[in-house]
Order: C-alpha cells, then structure tokens, then sequence
C-alpha cells in the first residue's frame, strides 16, 4: 500500500504537542498531529496543577530552568492576548521549621541564578499578614507564580493551529516508524487502531507523546536504541478540599524528592486542592487515587496549615510524570534529541517532559521549530 505523504507529524496532541504543531504551522509547514484517543488533552496535560512556575527549582542553564523562564513570560502574553482564562496569584514557599530555614534560602538562591531575583523573603509575621491561616517560619512569595485554565489553552492553541491550516487526527495511533529514506529524510509511520496497516510518509516528524515517547521512539526502525531513555513512571496523587480554603495564594513546602511537595494549588473557581504528592507505579494506565494515601496528606498538610479540618480532604485525581530517571536519581532535564543527536533526519523525539511542561510548552515549541525549521 503506497503512503500518503505529510510534510510534518505531530504524534500526540497534549499541551507540547499543539504547542509544537501551532508553531510549526505558523512557520508555514503542513502540519497533521496523530492523537491516539478521542480527545486531545486527557492525559497529563488534563492531571497536573495548571501552574505557570516561576522557573525557581531547576538546575541553572538546564532547559527546565531556561525554557521554564522564557515559557513563562510567553504563556502570559499568549493567555492575555488570547483571553485563555489564568490569574498570576502568586504562591508562597513556605519553611515549616527552623531546619528548613537554609533550604528556603538556598531555593532563592537557585532561583536568582536562573533569573527569577522577584522572590521577597518573608519573616513568619509578613507571611501571616499575607495569609492568616498560615502557619511557617519564614516564607519566599513568588509573585510572578499563576494558574491557567490547561483546557481553555489547549483549545487557543489548537484553534491557532488549524486557522494555520494544520490538522489534528483523533483516534489515530502511531504503531510504529521507520526511516525509509535518507536525504532529504523521509520517515514511514505505521498506524494501528481502526486505521491499522494505514501509513503515512513524513518529511518530519516530532514525537509528542508524553509517557510513551520512549516506548513509541522505541518501534522506530533505524534509530539505534541507545537513544531511547528508560521510561519511568511518577504518580502524583491529589486530594481536593471540601469547603473554601482560607487561602488567596497557593502555598508550598519546600520541595521533596522527584517532585515539589504536598502544596495547596487553587483553581480558578477558587476550589482548593492538595498535591501531588510521589508515588512510583509500573503502569501509565494506573491512575486511580487510593484512599488510604489521604492519612499522609493530613500530616503534610498541617504542618503549613494547622486548621485543615478532619474528614475536609476527599479523593481528587491523579497525574503521571513521564520521567527519564528513577527513584533516588538526580531529576534529568527534559530532552529534547534531533538528528544532530541521534543521527536520524527528520525525527524530533521529545523525552522527560514533565514539569514545567505546561509553563514550557510555547518555549518547548520554539525550540523544535529551531531544529526542524522552516520550509
Ligand atoms: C502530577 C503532575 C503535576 C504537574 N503540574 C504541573 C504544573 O503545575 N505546571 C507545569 O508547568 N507542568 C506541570 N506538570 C507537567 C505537565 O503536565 C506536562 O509537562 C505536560 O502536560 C506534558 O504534555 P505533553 O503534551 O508532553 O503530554 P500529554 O499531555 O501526556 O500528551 C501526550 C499525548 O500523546 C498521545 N499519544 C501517546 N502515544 C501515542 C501514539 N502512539 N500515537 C498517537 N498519540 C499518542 C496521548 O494519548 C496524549 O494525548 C505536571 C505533571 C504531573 C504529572
């Protein structure tokens, strides 16, 4: 069966890659984005906290730091411009003892080394001013932290993509690639589901699909496996308030490993939940919230707000981070590999796009158009 030919594919159609496809469409490519599922944006772009970081945690120069910055201050213009509901809220990072006290600093320290130097530092009588519930030795308000509504963006971005004239293809799962060609490089993609055996011809592809990027990378004939990173698996569970919290900003602790700590994040209905916090699970598909983990949100939870109720915290959500390192390694940054990485013409595998990918996702964009650039 001969394949029909696209300029560009987009597999998967999360916040990165609308982001990415939109960008590529407005640098005047064709563009068609293969989404698996019926919907775009259900998996971890719908099961995070919808917050715009400031870019104050990550390692200095890391691409999670400096496309966290830049992606930031995009994504404000982008939803101000657009009307994509989001409010800049602020947060407060908060130490709950005197040990954490250093940790708080040497966070505002990283912070300024990556260009975030707005982090006020907070005694425990200006933090309680701000927010009266609250209960902290000192704390950083960061006032350029905000929360967007991830749905209303994704649904600008698509809209952006097909006035561009780009494509989005629901239901459309990618089963495999191969290169079948080099110069100029053309990539064959496989399809599976109702569509299986049907395939595609590419002069470009980016692979977007978020926890089974290295998995999809991994069916791709012709780029050599030690290219693909381990995937590991993440579970951040959420707990939602009942009842309005007495709380206008959102709050952190400081960070635990391999994730950012049980903080309290606010819709923007004002609804109040807690997480994530880390759960290390096998399976992408494990998304059910076990409510036995809730006895440790209480714990966590009241060490920053000593007035949560008992029986206030019900089941939430979950989401899974797509990480690239394991339990008790270093954090890896994103990765973003092209064929000056990996040798493959036309392929962009994007891998470990956890946090801050929603902030990142415009920066994260960019970055591929540099790398596939214009026709
Ligand atoms: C618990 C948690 C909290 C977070 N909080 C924040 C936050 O507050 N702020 C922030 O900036 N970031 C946050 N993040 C990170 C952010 O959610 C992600 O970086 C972002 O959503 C990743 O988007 P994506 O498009 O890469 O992946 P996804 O949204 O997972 O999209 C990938 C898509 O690819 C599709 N797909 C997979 N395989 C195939 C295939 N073979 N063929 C076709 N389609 C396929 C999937 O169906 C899916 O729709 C958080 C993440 C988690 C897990």
């Amino acid at each position: 069966m001969s394949a029909e030919h696209v300029d560009t594919v987009v597999i998967g159609a999360g916040v990165v890659g609308l982001a990415v496809a939109r960008a590529l469409a407005l640098a005047g490519r064709e563009v068609m984005v293969l989404e698996a599922l019926e919907a775009f944006g259900t998996q971890t772009s719908a099961r995070n906290s919808e917050v715009i970081h400031a870019g104050i945690y990550y390692p200095q120069d890391s691409l999670k730091a400096r496309l966290c910055v830049r992606g930031r201050q995009m994504l404000y213009d982008y939803c101000a411009e657009r009307g994509v509901p989001h409010r800049r809220c602020g947060k407060l990072i908060v130490a709950t003892s005197e040990s954490q006290i250093d940790e708080l600093r040497a966070i505002r320290q990283r912070a300024a080394a990556n260009g975030v130097g707005d982090l006020p530092w907070l005694t425990r009588a200006q933090a309680q001013a701000l927010e009266p519930a609250l209960q902290c030795h000192a704390a950083l308000l960061s006032p350029s932290t905000g929360i967007v509504d991830s749905h209303g963006l994704m649904l600008s971005l698509l809209g952006d993509l097909e006035n561009a004239g780009g494509l989005l293809a629901l239901q459309s799962p990618v089963e495999s690639m191969a290169v079948v060609a080099h110069a100029p490089a053309t990539i064959e993609i496989v399809m599976g589901g109702g569509a299986a055996g049907t395939k595609l011809a590419a002069r470009w592809v980016v692979n977007a699909a978020g926890l089974q990027a290295p998995a999809l990378a991994a069916r791709t004939n012709g780029l050599d496996a030690r290219h693909v990173p381990r995937a590991w698996f993440a579970k951040g569970n959420y707990f939602t308030l009942s009842g309005r919290a007495p709380f206008g900003r959102l709050i952190y602790p400081v960070p635990e490993p391999g994730g950012l700590g049980v903080h309290l994040t606010l819709d923007l209905g004002g609804q109040a939940k807690f997480g994530p916090d880390v759960q290390w699970v096998d399976a992408s598909e494990d998304l059910q919230v076990d409510p036995a983990r809730g006895d440790a949100f209480y714990a966590e939870v009241r060490r920053y707000w000593p007035g949560l109720p008992d029986d206030a915290l019900q089941p939430g959500y979950a989401g899974i981070r797509p990480k690239i390192s394991g339990p008790g390694e270093a954090a890896a940054d994103f990765l973003i590999q092209g064929p000056r990485d990996h040798g493959v013409g036309g392929l962009v595998n994007l891998f470990g796009i956890e946090s801050p990918g929603l902030t990142s996702c415009l920066a994260l964009a960019e970055q591929v158009v540099a790398l596939v650039g214009r026709p």
